[in-house]
């Protein structure tokens, strides 16, 4: 009798303590950048965790069982929408949708002013509507960090004042990076430079920078011969620098860098392993483009 009293006790409680134990909000971002916004605004109040992989490309993953488990088990998704991670779509088509949040769609996004010129005055292929990489405007950051305290909020409305806090805590800090950073780039905007994929409009926009042009559109299409030769006919007449990312292939950027003349950058729109803040990912892209752009003194 004693030992059903207890094991039922054990029982009681732990249906008592379970849902304490559950209670905080788990957020599940597609992409480290927005896992980076996403905890500003969570602090200690929320689980977030990344979907895909550091190394992995946003524009094309294979999900796995494993995926779709986390998926269905988070409570909030938070994406960029369709235009980027087009593999999430057909998982997400299952999930209510007051369980995600994309951000391609929101209202206050800003954009960048015009299409980023490719050298050649070309259309921008069969691409509608703009650049997906929308966390690398940080005034972005901030809109989806406004949602976020919405969203949270309904999941946790006891924590509502701290989400408010810490949310504008982090966007008076990307206030701030976005000035320093409007100051430290002032003095290479008319360096030109290209890109290794069509990812940047958002920063280049946001800080008035001279790109010309682009390897490739998406890191899955592999460039063609005409474009490579118009790339470095522009790059021989403006170009500075021509930036690779870490995951892809750049054994023939460096023959073009050789052959022009040219500094070889880098840059990671996603933030590596060591990357530990939003403020710290914009900040090593703006280093990056300082560094490459900027003339070594003799
Ligand atoms: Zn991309």
């Amino acid at each position: 009798m004693i030992r059903a009293g207890v094991i039922g006790l054990i029982i009681v409680l732990g249906q008592v303590l379970a849902p304490m134990v559950h209670a905080k909000p788990q957020l599940l971002a597609s992409i480290k950048p927005l896992a980076l916004i996403a905890q500003e605004v969570a602090g200690d109040r929320a689980v977030v965790d990344t979907l895909l992989p550091i190394a992995a490309s946003p524009h094309d993953y294979p999900l796995k069982m494993s995926d779709h488990r986390r998926l269905r088990d988070a409570d909030l998704i938070i994406w960029v929408g369709p235009e980027l991670e087009s593999f999430l779509a057909r998982a997400l088509a299952n999930i209510p949708a007051d369980k995600q949040l994309p951000s391609y769609t929101l209202p206050n996004l800003h954009w960048p002013e015009s299409p980023v010129s490719d050298g050649h005055n070309h259309a921008h292929h069969q691409h509608v509507g703009g650049d997906p990489h929308l966390w690398l405007d940080p005034r972005n950051a901030g809109v989806i960090a406004q949602v976020l305290v919405q969203k949270l909020t309904q999941l946790d409305p006891s924590s509502a004042q701290s989400y408010q806090a810490n949310a504008a805590r982090f966007i008076a800090s990307i206030e701030q990076l976005d000035q320093q950073l409007s100051l430290q780039l002032a003095p290479v905007k008319t360096r030109g430079f290209a890109v290794y994929h069509e990812g940047y409009s958002h920063f280049v926009g946001r800080y008035e920078l001279h790109q010309v042009g682009y390897v490739t559109y998406t890191p899955e299409r592999r460039p063609g011969a005409k474009h490579l030769k118009e790339l470095q006919d522009v790059l021989k007449k403006e170009g500075k620098c021509l930036f690779v990312e870490p995951y892809y292939q750049t054994d023939s950027m460096k023959a073009i860098v050789q052959s022009l003349g040219l500094r070889l950058g880098m840059l990671d729109p996603i933030g590596g392993q060591q990357v530990s803040s939003y403020k710290e990912l914009l900040e090593n892209l703006g280093n990056s483009f300082l560094t490459c752009l900027t003339d070594v003194a003799h």
